[in-house]
């Protein structure tokens, strides 16, 4: 029995973890795969306050992670299949154990949306990515297209411009939603265009992506985006969005739109359970509100354990 488990190792997580150890709780991080979560694909993060420089995700990951390690948090790799968090033992079974704690902090994340198009998922991994920072050397000197028009997408093209010939982000309407700094280094990138208006209707290649099928979404004109005959091939990098890890709490647990309900110290509908980082409702996905939400879940959990330890 634990006094808290964590669910998900990203940056909320590591951050309730840091603050429940340093707490001397008994704690245990379960995270179903690698450690850091989405950050992990992010090249380059400039606007987590107080860094020095353009640090990866996956340094800033690093960091994160031994410092939760050295105030003694256990971690345990397992994909958590069913939950039940209505008693006060709170019980978490996974594929290769069962888990008990008197607190639980769900900071699961959210994952990349598709696109949902014909060929997508045929064709995921020869040439269409979800992670420039995993995937853009695989194109260096390339073509490639980005779709999105949000912080992610704009700050990636940014970044796979470091490597491709040329980088073309299709958004689907006249205007990008990024950030309007992140915006202003786009357009003064020479590699970097626009097509506007548009959705991939389809995807196609013999092993390779070799083709996009846009449609205008004003003139319902369709396009072709051919790859160059020279290079067979070309990326297409998806940034459309993230959608909630929450599944395992559906029916149990308030929700919106799949974003878990929670109070400003993290609490949900359930006693003793908490929501952290991408998956709560929340008017700002970024790094540092959710080793902001972390914090307070972790604080906040500690003060339950105490009231209710009996
Ligand atoms: P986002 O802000 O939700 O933007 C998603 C983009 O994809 C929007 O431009 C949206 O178009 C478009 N889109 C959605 N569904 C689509 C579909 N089916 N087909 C085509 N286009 C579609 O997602 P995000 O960029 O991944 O960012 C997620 C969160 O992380 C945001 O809160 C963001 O601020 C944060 N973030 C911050 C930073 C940073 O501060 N440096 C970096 C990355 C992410 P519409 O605009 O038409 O809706």
């Amino acid at each position: 029995m634990y006094d808290i488990i964590i669910l998900g190792g990203g940056p909320a997580g590591l951050s309730a973890a840091l603050y429940a150890g340093r707490a001397r709780l008994s704690v245990l991080l379960l995270e179903k795969g690698v450690i850091g979560g989405q950050i992990m694909q992010s090249a380059e993060i400039e606007n987590y306050p107080g860094s020095l420089s353009r640090e990866s995700g996956e340094s800033l990951i690093g960091r994160l992670s031994a410092q939760a390690e050295s105030f003694g948090v256990e971690r345990i790799i397992d994909t958590v299949t069913a939950v039940s968090a209505e008693g006060k033992t709170k019980v978490l079974t996974g594929t290769r154990g069962s888990y008990s704690c008197r607190a639980l902090i769900v900071a699961t994340g959210a994952a990349p949306v598709r696109i949902g198009c014909p060929g997508e998922r045929e064709l995921t991994g020869k040439g269409v990515s979800y992670c420039a920072a995993c995937d853009a050397a695989f194109f260096e000197g390339l073509e490639v297209y980005v779709v999105g028009g949000g912080d992610s997408a704009v700050e990636e093209a940014l970044y796979l411009a470091k490597f491709a010939r040329k980088v073309t982000v299709i958004h689907r309407r006249d205007a990008l939603r990024a950030a309007k700094c992140i915006q202003e280094r786009a357009f003064a990138e020479p590699k970097l265009s626009f097509i506007l208006d548009s959705v991939i209707e389809a995807l196609q290649g013999d092993g390779l992506l070799e083709r996009i099928t846009l449609r205008n979404v004003k003139t319902g004109a369709r396009t072709i985006l051919a790859a160059d005959e020279a290079d067979g091939t070309f990326g297409l990098f998806v940034f459309i969005g993230l959608h909630p890890a929450s599944e395992l709490f559906a029916g149990k647990l308030d929700t919106e739109n799949g974003y878990i309900l929670t109070d400003e110290g993290m609490a949900t509908n359930l006693p003793g359970v908490f929501a952290a980082g991408d998956v709560r409702k929340k008017p700002l996905r970024q790094v540092v509100t959710a080793v902001a939400d972390g914090a307070v879940a972790a604080v906040c959990a500690e003060k339950y354990i105490e009231e209710t330890r009996g």
